[in-house]
């Protein structure tokens, strides 16, 4: 886990500040679920989150952590990200940024280049609708799968 106690201490400051100015109730539970995805820097999907937060929280229930994913995500308070397949992961990342994917462990990193945020985009574009953001998306093998493959590669 990549994120320091500055960029948490943000992010939780940006999250109370938010749920304030769309009338969302920061409630504990809530404030548990946001403080989780904004201290991961793996874009955890729901269960994963779920399995963190109840080792603070025993009482809280996957069926909360969704419905408070979800809440979220319907304010802009988090992003909901697609994965090559398998489910929704999360984002807590305020800043512009763009996503290093691995094709084998489905992990997401992020990582910041700002001529990708606003790249010149084809008037195609521009018919199938209105751009809010740009984020890149790399897909390949990141260096720990990369590793671990070397081994199956040998002939033999
Ligand atoms: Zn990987
Ligand atoms: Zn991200």
């Amino acid at each position: 886990m990549g994120i320091d106690r500055t960029t948490l201490a943000r992010r939780q400051a940006r999250f109370v500040a938010a749920c304030k100015h769309c009338g969302v109730k920061a409630t504990h539970q809530r404030i548990q679920v946001f403080r989780e995805l904004a201290r991961s820097d793996d874009h955890p999907d729901a269960e994963t989150i779920y399995r963190r937060v109840r080792r603070r929280v025993p009482t809280i229930s996957l069926d909360t952590v969704y419905r408070t994913l979800r809440l979220l995500e319907s304010r802009g308070i988090i992003a909901r990200i697609g994965s090559l397949g398998g489910p929704a992961r999360f984002d807590a990342n305020e800043e512009p940024h763009h996503h290093f994917v691995c094709t084998e462990c489905g992990l997401m990193y992020d990582f910041c280049q700002p001529n990708y945020d606003h790249v010149s985009l084809p008037p195609a574009v521009a018919e199938i609708g209105t751009v809010k953001s740009v984020c890149v998306e790399v897909r390949g093998l990141c260096r720990k799968c990369e590793k671990n493959r070397v081994p199956q590669r040998a002939p033999g």
